[in-house]
């Protein structure tokens, strides 16, 4: 059995709450995702998606319901402790790579490292070369992230998501500037390091061909979660085994 990684319990989120603008996003999302998950969530532009995403990796806080991360309620803990577990379990990856430009690959990677000060920085540019060999970057390591392409920049966005070693990384549209091929690139090294490290990953994307190729796809519809394959899977398991113990013996048997 699979190990929880977080739980949503009824989470809601409305924005500019209590004023005239106030905006109902998330309607009581329940959902638990389990270490080593690759997910998939679709969903019409405008139907709460990265409102998720955002609460999920702790950079908003939901307007009720119950969010916990590794056993940790969140809204019990205050704004330097959720920072802390961020920090340490999540890793982000955008449509725009929001890399600094100027800088080098190497310096791109290694930078959250040097902003935790626990990294020395011998250790911190190790540990970047080798996420930068895991996404294949080890030739254009010291390139400045302005003269990449997009697949390649986006790459290097996926190695400075996984410099803290976190539990989960949420991809928010990573491959949607991305061409067939580049995007192809991205998918399949966010899969290979799942594979290979056991990362969790969610992923935004109007992208069906990459979202069929996840463990399970979660659709969102105004706000609400419309479909979750699992359970889909899951009821057609039951129906086929209540389908099963109502044949009777067939004549003649
Ligand atoms: P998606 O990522 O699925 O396109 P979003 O989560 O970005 O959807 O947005 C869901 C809804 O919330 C939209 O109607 C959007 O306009 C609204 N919204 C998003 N962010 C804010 C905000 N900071 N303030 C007010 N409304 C917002
Ligand atoms: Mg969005």
């Amino acid at each position: 059995m699979a190990e929880n990684l977080l739980t949503l319990e009824k989470i809601c989120k409305a924005y500019n709450l209590g004023t005239a603008a106030q905006a109902e996003v998330l309607h009581d999302i329940d959902l638990t995702i389990c270490k080593g998950d690759f997910l998939a969530l679709i969903g019409p532009s405008g139907s709460g998606k990265s409102t998720l995403l955002n609460i999920v990796g702790l950079l908003d806080r939901p307007t009720s319901g119950r969010l916990t991360i590794k056993g940790n309620h969140t809204s019990e803990l205050d704004d330097a402790a959720l920072t802390r577990l961020r920090g340490h379990s999540i890793g982000f990856v955008f449509q725009y790579h929001y890399l600094i430009s100027a800088f080098t690959a190497l310096e791109n990677v290694m930078m959250p490292m040097l902003v935790d000060q626990h990294f020395p920085t011998k250790e911190a540019e190790d540990h970047a070369m080798e996420l930068l060999r895991q996404v294949g970057l080890t030739a254009v390591a010291d390139n400045p992230a302005m003269n990449m392409s997009g697949g390649q920049q986006q790459r290097v966005a996926i190695a400075r998501a996984l410099t803290m070693n976190p539990d989960l990384v949420l991809a928010d549209e990573p491959t949607g500037n991305l061409d067939t091929k580049s995007a192809n690139v991205v998918f399949e090294l966010m899969r290979d390091v799942n594979r290979q490290n056991g990362t969790t990953f969610l992923i935004v994307t109007h992208n069906m061909e990459l979202a069929r190729r996840c463990d399970r796809i979660i659709e969102v519809v105004d706000g609400r979660i419309h479909t979750d394959s699992t359970e889909i899977l899951a009821m057609s398991s039951s129906l086929a085994k209540q389908a099963l113990s109502h044949k009777g013996p067939r004549h003649g048997e």
